[in-house]
């Protein structure tokens, strides 16, 4: 895949096509998109979501549209703003529309478990492979959701990947971040916090590592060090006025430092938890 003209191409594997439709508010300012917010549709199938986010008098669109079959079609190209966010706020910006770049995944999204059926909210059945029980971070209790395919999952993850490299896109985003109360997708079927950490994270971290080798200006290797305040905030450069890059960090919470700018600490998060033994492979 590659991006021309604010459009996806394909190469020989993926399924792209584009659908563009005039529900925009015209093109980013300068400087702007620097976020992805992730959704699901809660659609039946992408051809119905597409349908939808395509029809002149529903006041939606998106960028994106991943299918369950890998397809991907695109709605607006990446240069103009689309409707997809709605009343949103992050950090001390709202309405994300005017930030970001928005990818819908086809998901039917909570299910409710009825007897041994999975039901949706239009009240399609899913088979028990199809559903993924787990906790949203806006709720307390566990629930039912539909799987994202792992082919989804990747192309997804991929296609920030070359938004990230053609944009500089420097936050990730699930829906429910951004309107929480209102919003729950992309849900916890999703794993946007690995992505988001893989994408934003772990990358810079391994090129910051490669280059501060022999130089120390950096911190020694393994410099450990604890959060002291209840929250403490994330943020993409060292002051103030940088943006928050993920959710604070709660106080007891070890980081591993990598380097210091003034009284600014450059750290590198390792989020834990549990995880079904039957999902990861360890040797
Ligand atoms: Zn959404």
């Amino acid at each position: 895949m590659e991006i021309t003209d604010h459009l996806l191409k394909e190469n020989k594997t993926e399924k792209i096509t584009h659908q563009l439709t005039d529900k925009t508010s015209g093109k980013f300012v300068q400087g702007q998109p620097d976020t992805v917010v992730v959704h699901f549709t809660a659609g039946r199938d992408a051809r119905s979501s597409i349908a939808t986010l395509i029809n002149p008098t529903v006041k939606a669109s998106a960028h994106l549209v991943i299918g369950r079959d890998n397809s991907i079609t695109q709605l607006v190209p990446f240069d103009k703003i689309a409707w997809h966010a709605g009343r949103s706020s992050w950090d001390s910006r709202s309405g994300l529309n005017r930030y970001s770049i928005g990818i819908e995944i086809d998901n039917a999204g909570r299910l409710d478990k009825q007897g041994n059926e999975y039901l949706s909210w239009f009240k399609k059945s899913y088979p028990a492979e199809e559903v993924f029980e787990g906790v949203h971070r806006n709720e307390e209790a566990a629930s039912f959701w539909h799987r994202y395919t792992e082919d989804q999952i990747k192309i997804t993850e991929d296609i920030i990947r070359l938004l990230v490299g053609q944009y500089g896109i420097n936050l990730i985003l699930g829906h429910e971040e951004i309107s929480p109360g209102r919003k729950v997708d992309p849900g916890p079927a999703f794993p946007l916090d690995k992505i988001r950490n893989d994408i934003l994270f772990s990358d810079r971290q391994q090129e910051d590592e490669d280059e501060f080798e022999g130089d120390l200006g950096g911190m020694p290797s393994e410099t450990m060090g604890l959060v002291t305040a209840n929250k403490l905030n994330v943020r993409s450069g060292p002051s103030t006025d940088s943006i928050k890059i993920t959710k604070p960090l709660p106080r007891g919470s070890l980081v591993k430092v990598i380097e210091r700018q003034g009284n600014w600490y450059k750290v590198k998060i390792e989020e834990q938890g549990w995880v079904s033994a039957d999902w990861l492979r360890v040797d």
